[in-house]
């Protein structure tokens, strides 16, 4: 099938093609002439098997006929309001509706927390066709009446299982009452469970149905390895993961907002450069923590499970549960992150013996048993001090002399990298001369054998007119 048979206008199928997408994804196979029917929809699909274009482009197509250059506000009203748990989910959206939308005259802009709500109030008040948001900022524009959703022709909820895990749907059903009754609603969430099939049948009329292969769990790109360790071990075993397999990128998960931040401490303490993402932290440093991610300053990205939510990372060939998530959804939006585009990926879980109940309903979910691994070396523990790893270290500074002497330029000893001072048996005390920033460069990391993931979307908040 073509995105051609689709009858999507030239203006799309040129940006599509500027993409260098070749066919449709299944679920844009699906949703697209659905939306154009003016269908209600209501679609099970996860980030990474083209939801975005699925929705975005059919909606920018039904909203073509009003596209224009005036420069008058009122020529520019909210017609389509796209709502995202997360702010990043809400930037890389933004950026879709760009991307595919750039030949066309329709603005679209992008409101969430964190930062500044002048400049957003601004972008609303200059008119965009195109809005997206997340739920608790749009209602601050509501309240400070710098949005307008009396226009809205379609709305879409993006990720609304993960929006009810957080804690929206008081938010969603506050924006829904101002919006008019007579619209096209879009909803797409990874799961079905009761309390969606609720706020569906709430929500929709007639939706159509569409439901596309867990891609990533059904997929043979990802290859699963569960390594059983002590907990205590954990940390140990992920480093020499790292380093013996010459990791070039790999997103880190953790189930706790303070463990990100605790892990990717220790990691550059061990000389591994590390950041964290996570809610708590200011859209400046999830900003700044994704962009040493993508720029290869931190091969290391330490995430929670709603920080991590959405993120499109292109080629990212390693996910590691250095926790197994409570739900088993979340291993799969876990490794959805990788073996995207059709290339390969590797899903490395450290399982504590307390876990051995998350990995049996993982697997009751993928219908397979994942293999196990062993790691002789690692699977003593008992909270004890782990000799070995000195042992490891020492390798590490001999491999690093080895590789001094016969390479230039020279390489870079990490700064703070503390591990002589590291008592395992203790817990983690922070020390002041250790940022969480990393700002030293892996001494040991190797040129990545395959492009550094590279993360798409950005902030912006400022109304972009599509020319
Ligand atoms: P999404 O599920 O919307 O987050 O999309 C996942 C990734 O797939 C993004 O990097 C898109 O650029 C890419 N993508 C979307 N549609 C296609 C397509 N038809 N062919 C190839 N890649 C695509």
């Amino acid at each position: 099938m073509s995105f051609e048979s689709l009858n999507l206008i030239p203006e799309l199928l040129r940006a599509v093609a500027e993409q260098g997408y070749k066919e449709p994804t299944p679920i844009q196979a699906q949703a697209i002439p659905a939306i154009l029917r003016r269908r209600d929809i209501m679609g099970c699909a996860q980030t990474g098997t083209g939801k975005t274009a699925g929705f975005t482009l059919p909606l920018l197509q039904l909203l073509a006929p009003q596209a224009n250059t005036s420069l008058s506000p009122a020529r520019h009203p909210i017609r389509a309001l796209i709502l995202t748990p997360t702010r990043e989910l809400a930037a890389q959206v933004e950026e879709s509706v760009r991307i595919y939308g750039k030949f066309l005259s329709l603005r679209t802009t992008v409101v969430y927390g964190g930062i500044d709500i002048t400049p957003q109030m601004k972008a609303l008040h200059g008119g965009v066709e195109i809005l997206v948001a997340t739920p608790g900022r749009l209602l601050d524009h509501l309240h400070q009446r710098s949005v307008n959703l009396s226009r809205v022709e379609i709305l879409v909820l993006d990720e609304a299982d993960r929006m009810l895990d957080m804690g929206f749907l008081p938010d969603i059903k506050r924006i829904l009452a101002v919006l008019p009754a007579q619209r096209q609603n879009l909803l797409f969430s990874a799961t079905f469970s009761d309390e969606i099939r609720r706020l569906a049948s709430q929500l929709l009329r007639q939706p159509t149905m569409i439901e596309v292969a867990r891609r990533n769990a059904t997929a043979d790109l990802v290859t699963h390895q569960v390594y059983e360790v002590p907990a205590t071990r954990k940390r140990a075993l992920l480093g020499y993961l790292i380093r013996t397999r010459n990791i070039p990128q790999a997103l880190v998960f953790v189930r706790m907002k303070r463990d990100a931040n605790r892990l990717a401490r220790e990691l550059v303490r061990d000389g591994i450069s590390a950041t964290a993402i996570h809610s708590d932290r200011t859209q400046a440093e999830r900003e700044q923590a994704l962009s040493d991610f993508k720029q290869g300053r931190a091969p290391v990205l330490v995430a929670t499970d709603i920080a991590a939510r959405g993120l499109d990372i292109v080629e990212l060939p390693y996910v590691i549960n250095y926790e197994l998530p409570y739900t088993p959804e979340d291993y799969l939006h876990r490794i959805g992150r990788t073996a995207r585009a059709g290339l390969p990926g590797e899903a490395i879980s450290l399982m504590s013996p307390d876990e051995n109940r998350l990995l049996a309903e993982i697997e009751k979910l993928l219908k397979r048993t994942l293999p196990r691994v062993t790691a002789p070396e690692f699977d003593r523990g008992g909270g004890k001090p782990r000799p070995t790893y000195e042992r490891d270290r020492h390798e590490r500074s001999e491999r690093h002399e080895k590789r001094e002497k016969r390479s230039a330029p020279k390489l870079v000893e990490p700064r703070n990298s503390g591990a002589r001072e590291i008592d395992f048996s203790k817990p983690y005390e922070p020390s002041p001369s250790t940022a969480t920033k990393p700002e030293i460069t892996h001494p040991l990391r190797r040129q990545p054998s395959r492009p550094a993931a590279a993360l798409l979307g950005g902030a912006s908040t400022h109304a972009k007119s599509h020319k």
